[in-house]
C-alpha cells in the first residue's frame, strides 16, 4: 500500500503514540483537579504546551489555546473577528482568499449571512496573492486579512510574512491558517508577524481531533466555547491531555528534522513530477512557485480525476483528486477556477501528497501506475 494522501492527514509517527501511552490508562487525570492525579495530568499539559511555544517560536505573552482541530481554530478566529468588530459597528469588512479551505471559506460564508461583508483578494495565475493585491482592497474597515499559510490542494505558499505587514498598515488584524506549514515549512510565529496561527497535529503525524490557535500578545478574543474557563477562559472543556502530549511530540519530531525532511520530500516529488513530464497534455499546478515540498497537483488532460484516482487505488495507491474535504461531492476544484486553469482540466486535477516516510519505491512504484493508468483511461475517454 503507498500512501499519497498525506495533505489530507498523515499516519501517527511512532514517537507520539509512545509519548501519549502513559496518560490512557493511568495518568487519566483532569489537569483541573487538586490532587495527584490532576497533578500529574497538569504537569503534562504544562511541559507539552512549554514544548509547543518553544517549537512555534511563540513569547510567553503570547496565547496558544488548545482546541479540537483546525476547523474549531479557524471558526474561532472568525466568529471572534464577528463579534469584536462587525456586530459591534466598529468594522465591516472580511478579507481572504478564493482558495481557503472550507473550515475558512464556509465559516465566511456564515458571516456574510449575518451581515459581514466578505471580499476575496484575487490570485493571480500562479496561484498567489500578492502584497500590492492585497493593499489595493485595504482600508480602515477591514478588521480582518485571513490568508492560509500553504494551499492544501496545490501546496502554493502565500507571502504571509508581508501580507500581515499590509493589513497592519491599514489597522488590520492577520490569521493565517498554517495547517499545511507545519513539518513542511519553516514557521516562526513570532518573526511572521500574524496575529493568530491555525494548526492541526494529525497533519503532521500527531493524533486526530487535537490542534490549536496562536494568539498573539494582547489580541482581544470572543471565545467560542463557553464552559469551565480552561485555556484562561478563551476555550473552556477538558483538556484532551493525551492528545496534546501526542501533538507536542510530534510537532518536536517534525520541528527538529525539517531541513532533512524537506529535502527528501522535495527530492522525491521532483522526481516524480520529472519522470512524467514527458507525458502528453499534462499541468503541474503551480510548478515555478513557491511550494510546500510534499504536494503535487496535476492534471491530465482528458483523464477524469475520480476514474483515475479509482484506478490508481486498484494499483494500491492512495491519492486525492485534490481537497479529501470536497473530493466526495463532484464540484469542479475552486483553486482551478480561481486561478483561471481552462475549464476541460478543472475536473481532472489529483494530487500526491508525500510525507517524511514516503520511500524511493513508493514513487517508482507509483510513476508506472500512473503512466499505465493515463494511457488506459485515454484510450477509453470520449473526450481525449
Ligand atoms: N485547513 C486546512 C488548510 C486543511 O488542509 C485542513 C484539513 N484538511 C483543515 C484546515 C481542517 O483541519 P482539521 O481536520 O483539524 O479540522
Amino acid at each position: 500500500h503507498i500512501y499519497l494522501d498525506n495533505n489530507a492527514t498523515t499516519p501517527l509517527c511512532k514517537e507520539a503514540y509512545d509519548a501519549m501511552q502513559p496518560y490512557w490508562l493511568e495518568s487519566f487525570g483532569n489537569p483541573n483537579s487538586l490532587h495527584n492525579t490532576g497533578r500529574i495530568a497538569h504537569r503534562a499539559l504544562a511541559q507539552s504546551m512549554n514544548k509547543i511555544y518553544t517549537l512555534l517560536h511563540a513569547s510567553d505573552y503570547d496565547d496558544i489555546i488548545l482546541t479540537s482541530g483546525a476547523t474549531e481554530a479557524n471558526n474561532t478566529v472568525l466568529m471572534s473577528t464577528y463579534y469584536q468588530f462587525i456586530h459591534t459597528g466598529k468594522k465591516k469588512r472580511i478579507l481572504s482568499t478564493q482558495v481557503e479551505h472550507p473550515s475558512v471559506a464556509h465559516t465566511l460564508e456564515f458571516l456574510e449571512s449575518l451581515g459581514a461583508v466578505i471580499e476575496f483578494i484575487p490570485v493571480n495565475e500562479q496561484g498567489l496573492t500578492t502584497p500590492e493585491m492585497l493593499r489595493s482592497m485595504m482600508d480602515d474597515d477591514v478588521a480582518l486579512v485571513s490568508v492560509m499559510w500553504a494551499n492544501n490542494e496545490t501546496g502554493l505558499v502565500f507571502p504571509v510574512h508581508e501580507l500581515a505587514a499590509v493589513a497592519h498598515e491599514f489597522g488590520a488584524l492577520f490569521h493565517s491558517d498554517g495547517v499545511q506549514a507545519i513539518g513542511k515549512l519553516p514557521v516562526d510565529l513570532h518573526a511572521s508577524g500574524v496575529d493568530f496561527f491555525t494548526f492541526s497535529a494529525h497533519k503532521f503525524h500527531g493524533p486526530k481531533g487535537i490542534g490549536g490557535l496562536f494568539i498573539k500578545a494582547k489580541t482581544p478574543l470572543t471565545p467560542l466555547l463557553h464552559g469551565g474557563s480552561q485555556m484562561g477562559g478563551r476555550r473552556s472543556g477538558t483538556v484532551a491531555v493525551p492528545l496534546i502530549v501526542g501533538m507536542s511530540a510530534a510537532l518536536e519530531v517534525a520541528v527538529k528534522n525539517l531541513d532533512k525532511n524537506m529535502a527528501h520530500m522535495s527530492y522525491l516529488r521532483d522526481k516524480l513530477e520529472e519522470s512524467i513530464s514527458n507525458l502528453p497534455d499534462i499541468t503541474i499546478v503551480g510548478k515555478d512557485s513557491p511550494r510546500t515540498p510534499n504536494t503535487s497537483l496535476v492534471s491530465f488532460k482528458g483523464v477524469e480525476g475520480e476514474a483515475f484516482l479509482w484506478d490508481l487505488n486498484e494499483h494500491g495507491i492512495a491519492a486525492s483528486t485534490g481537497s479529501a474535504c470536497s473530493s466526495a461531492d463532484l464540484q469542479a476544484n475552486p483553486t482551478f477556477r480561481a486561478m483561471k486553469i481552462s475549464a476541460d482540466l478543472e475536473h481532472t486535477g489529483i494530487r500526491f501528497s508525500l510525507s517524511r516516510y514516503t520511500t524511493e519505491q513508493d514513487i517508482e512504484e507509483t510513476i508506472q501506475a500512473i503512466k499505465s493508468s493515463v494511457s488506459r483511461l485515454r484510450e477509453i475517454s470520449i473526450v481525449y
